[in-house]
């Protein structure tokens, strides 16, 4: 084969993107020997197979993570993987091989950088969501404790040292320009908000509650104000992790992030009579999969490979698999986590998978082999 055909036949590699929990980890342990199976993708290709990628340089397989997991940098949650994995330099996951349920928000960020945010969510959403690029995100904590009558229900703002560190936390955030004193004199219209923003599972459920639907239905982003059906809603609302239930300590299943979305459109829908927008984000939508398809594909570019074809790996029919199978990628069903097929049942019902495999080990040799990289 001369080098010109080698090249052609060269040209397009595999994507792999696959959930984390139930797939590589379960439970704060390793499934199986996956860090192994980590190891051979973090491998250049050239090593992997000299006589086929011999002329590339330093590409390895475009190879993601994608989790509906969040409330920390992209960073730490690879630092975490990597723990669990005991995966070392330079075969270790970095931020930017991790797409976390509020990562694909870095695209929109752009459209509210001068713009004020309430976000809303448990761990350090509001500061995820200041490096994303949402300069004025305040976090549904601050807000309440700059206004803490909007939430009459949370008994804890009846507390002035927890307003105060909320306080404190969000002016040392935004800086000495955002006067909180003049902002509580003037009241909520001094500060019209564009957008809200479930970024990760949201605790104290009550106060974003009341608050995305004071939002929701206000004319201007001011709290107060009340439209009708007929307006337009002016503040966009984003969620991002549909999950209704999802597998913990507990032997049921625990109700996840989505159960807030839920909640908020019934309760919008009974109080002003007509439904909120509300722009879905995280697995299995497909802006969460194209974002990771375009990752995977400027990866490739680089040493100028197209991508053969995109592979999801994943434990969850609903989430994992169903996504793929709408984005036409091959979905590759483990067996390792929330799938737990019947006895004689092969592949699930509702959202079959190209493939169905023991574990994450067995997922990527398929892979391997299929595309004749080994
Ligand atoms: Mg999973």
């Amino acid at each position: 084969m001369n080098f010109r055909s080698l090249r052609r036949f060269s040209s397009k590699i595999p994507a792999i993107v696959t959930d984390i929990d139930g797939v590589m980890i379960r439970g704060g342990v390793q499934v199986g020997n996956s860090a192994k199976a980590v190891t051979t993708l973090k491998t250049p290709l050239k090593q992997l197979n000299p006589t086929r990628f011999g002329h590339l340089s330093a590409e390895k397989v475009p190879f993601i993570c994608l989790t509906n997991g969040g409330g920390m940098m992209e960073e730490k949650k690879a630092e975490s993987v990597n723990n669990i994995l005991g995966l070392q330099a330079p075969y270790e996951f970095r931020g930017e091989d991790m797409v976390i349920c509020s990562t694909p928000l870095k695209e929109i960020a752009y459209k509210y950088e001068n713009e004020y945010v309430v976000v809303s969510g448990f761990g350090d959403v509001v500061n995820v969501a200041y490096n994303y690029g949402f300069k004025k995100a305040l976090h549904i904590h601050e807000y309440s404790a700059l206004f803490p009558f909007l939430s009459p229900l949370t008994t804890k703002y009846k507390d002035q040292a927890i307003l105060d560190a909320h306080l404190e936390a969000m002016q040392k955030r935004l800086g000495s320009s955002f006067d909180i004193a003049e902002v509580q004199k003037k009241g909520v219209s001094s500060i019209p908000v564009k957008a809200c923003i479930a970024f990760h599972d949201v605790s104290e459920m009550e106060e974003s509650l009341q608050i995305f639907c004071d939002l929701i239905v206000s004319k201007d982003g001011i709290p107060g104000s009340k439209r009708s059906m007929a307006d337009p809603q002016v503040v966009d609302v984003y969620t991002t992790n549909p999950d209704l239930l999802y597998s913990a300590a507990f032997s049921l299943q625990r109700f996840g992030q989505g159960i807030f979305e839920y909640c908020l459109e019934d309760l919008f829908n009974r109080t002003y009579g007509f439904a909120p927008e509300i722009i879905q984000y995280g697995k299995p939508n497909k802006n969460t999969f194209q974002y990771c398809q375009k990752i995977c594909e400027k990866a490739a570019s680089k040493e100028g490979l197209g991508i053969s074809n995109f592979y999801m790996i994943g434990d969850n029919p609903l989430a994992d698999i169903k996504g793929a199978n709408q984005m036409g990628w091959t979905s590759i069903l483990v067996k390792t986590g929330n799938y737990q097929p019947e006895e004689g049942q092969t592949n699930d019902l509702e959202n079959p998978a190209t493939h169905v495999v023991d574990n994450f080990s067995q997922a990527i040799e398929l892979i391997l082999e299929a595309e004749n990289i080994l």
